[in-house]
């Protein structure tokens, strides 16, 4: 019937007669934030066919997801936080207003099921490189668990309130190190390192476990749609295509999963594996 109905129109208006593949529906998104709206939200990333979702907020916020049950969810945990503070929204990222959360605490929270991976770490907006030895106890655990780390490289939008951010933090040839001392650590490079895609694809080339998130490349408000064309053209060419997922970092999600869907040289098989499959494989395989 919408068959005849496509012929049909095409007939009238004199369009091709090409028959368009459907939209993806089934959206995986790695990168998302909490809201004030939390049913909103989650409603909204449903219509647009989101069925799985890995969020970092505020250690309180996160509470209030897990009342939902509308959609599954995945917890991050979010440090180190710049004066103990979420970056934007400047809550407070746990009850005790700390940088970082106590060791023990985190791995209790673990054993609860409470943590499904540590993320988004804030490196870049706390001031210190992602192979810090500070952080190799947060690692040592993630290893041990088998927990999925990821870690903001790239940019940041203006107001973000970390007075010891730095540009040059967000590069992901900083994870180096860190990929050599725990190379069974699971890691994600959110954003894909944005303004250093390429550092980003040099490190997951020599490094087949790490990942990257396309999160702000994929918001059109954000990344013009030529830059972020020649970005994932980047990632594809180095044959990355099993280790690219789909995070929207709250932007419009009909405006993100469409920008991906519009990218030319995308077969569907290789949007299946952006949108929901290579996620699906990296968030529940042991490495
Ligand atoms: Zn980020």
């Amino acid at each position: 019937m919408k068959l005849l109905l496509t012929l049909l129109l095409c007939l009238l208006f004199g369009e091709s007669t090409e028959i368009k593949e459907p939209t993806a529906t089934k959206i995986f998104d790695v990168h998302l934030h909490g809201s004030k709206g939390i049913n909103e939200q989650i409603s909204e990333l449903k219509k647009a066919g989101v069925y799985k979702i890995a969020i970092s907020s505020s250690w309180e916020q996160q509470e209030h997801y897990r009342k939902n049950t509308d959609i599954k969810i995945l917890y991050g945990i979010m440090f180190p936080c710049p004066n103990g503070k979420v970056p934007y929204s400047l809550q407070p990222c746990f009850t005790d207003k700390k940088e970082w959360p106590e060791i023990h605490w985190v791995e209790t929270q673990i054993k609860k099921g409470k943590i499904n991976f540590f993320g988004e770490l804030l490196t870049q907006y706390f001031g210190i490189s992602p192979s810090d030895t500070t952080l190799y106890p947060y690692y040592r655990l993630a290893q041990k668990y088998n927990i999925p780390v990821g870690i903001h490289t790239g940019g940041a939008g203006p107001n973000h309130g970390s007075p010891n951010f730095s540009w040059e933090l967000g590069n992901p040839s900083l994870l180096n190190q860190l990929v050599k001392d725990f190379p069974t650590l699971k890691i994600w490079i959110m954003h894909g390192g944005d303004q250093y895609f390429r550092e980003a694809i040099e490190l997951m080339k020599s490094n087949p476990h790490v990942y990257a998130d396309i999160s702000v490349l994929c918001n059109p408000e954000i990344v013009p749609t030529d830059r972020f064309t020649s970005t994932m053209q980047a990632f594809m060419n180095a044959s990355l295509e099993n280790r690219l997922l789909f995070g929207s970092d709250n932007a419009p999600i009909k405006a993100a999963i469409n920008a991906v869907e519009k990218l030319p040289f995308l077969t569907n098989e290789q949007k299946e594996k952006i949108f929901y499959k290579n996620a699906e494989l990296f968030f529940s395989q042991p490495n």
